[in-house]
């Protein structure tokens, strides 16, 4: 894997806001007027107790939920109205949750399968009949060079059910590295894991997606400390704290409400 680091984020550059978003189940309001500004490159944590609205949050940035009330711009444009799919094929991509790997496919076949679906313009199996080579040979350039990024180059024809753990994780991060993403969701990627299984995941998502602004609820705070830029602490669908590592974690709020209880 090539060593990379992450770039100091660009102050003034929005790739993310939500502008007083709401989501409501019922009477319930899980969503309650969250106003969000990510930086392009920033690497954002959500915390928050169970309940809090993580999840929900995520699901109305993917497209996944649609919205109650309130509007989310990505790259200054309104998307709130957007398909997953088309907000996808914009660059917002998730992973883990949402499983997308398919496991009678091959690792390459996973990794070309998810470079297609967002690139149909530049590639579609109809017109490859008869262009066979730049489109095609285009598609699986791309796809070596991810293999390789991702550290799955040797065993590429195996079947992704078979995989050991590790790389199963990582041809799941192959996979949303493939739809070119500029934004990365991931919620509570190392849920279940070992320590050491979540200090490799979260390493692999550092190392391999070293471009893209990421977005991440872990519950692993100390976690959260090391390798957020900034924080943002939702309680009961609101935001009760936001900044960075160190601002978050002398908030007499958050302490009360959140840390206090789950940190000695
Ligand atoms: P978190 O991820 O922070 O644990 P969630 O976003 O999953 O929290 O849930 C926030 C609140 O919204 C919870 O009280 C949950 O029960 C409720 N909720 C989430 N999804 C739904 C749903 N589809 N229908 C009804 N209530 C929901
Ligand atoms: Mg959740």
């Amino acid at each position: 894997m090539e060593a990379q680091e992450r770039e100091p984020v660009a102050a003034g550059d929005t790739i993310l806001r939500t502008d007083g978003l709401v989501r409501k189940f019922g009477e319930f309001t899980a969503t309650d007027h969250v106003d969000l500004e990510i930086e392009r490159g920033e690497f954002r944590s959500i915390i928050g107790p169970n309940g809090a609205g993580k999840t929900t949050l995520f699901n109305l940035i993917s497209g996944a939920l649609p919205v109650t009330d309130g509007t989310i711009y990505f790259d200054g444009e309104d998307i709130t109205g957007l398909s997953p799919q088309q907000r996808v094929r914009r660059g917002i991509g998730r992973s883990f949750q949402i499983s997308n790997v398919f496991g009678g496919l091959s690792v390459r076949e996973n990794v070309r399968l998810a470079a297609q679906s967002v690139h149909r313009d530049e590639y579609n199996i109809v017109e490859s009949l008869f262009k066979t080579t730049d489109k095609y040979e285009r598609m699986n350039e791309r796809t070596d060079r991810i293999l390789e990024r991702v550290g799955l180059d040797d065993i590429a024809e195996e079947e992704a059910d078979v995989l050991a753990y590790g790389d199963r994780r990582r041809l799941e991060i192959g996979v949303v590295l493939a739809t070119d993403p500029d934004l990365v969701l991931f919620d509570e990627p190392t849920a279940g894991m070992s320590v050491e299984e979540t200090q490799g995941t979260i390493d692999l998502i550092e190392d391999v997606l070293v471009d893209q602004t990421l977005m991440l609820i872990e519950h692993d705070i100390e976690l959260v400390m090391e390798l957020s830029d900034n924080i943002t602490v939702l309680n009961r669908g609101e935001i009760l704290a936001e900044g960075t590592p160190e601002e978050v974690a002398n908030n007499q709020a958050v302490q009360d409400a959140y840390l206090g209880g789950m940190v000695e």
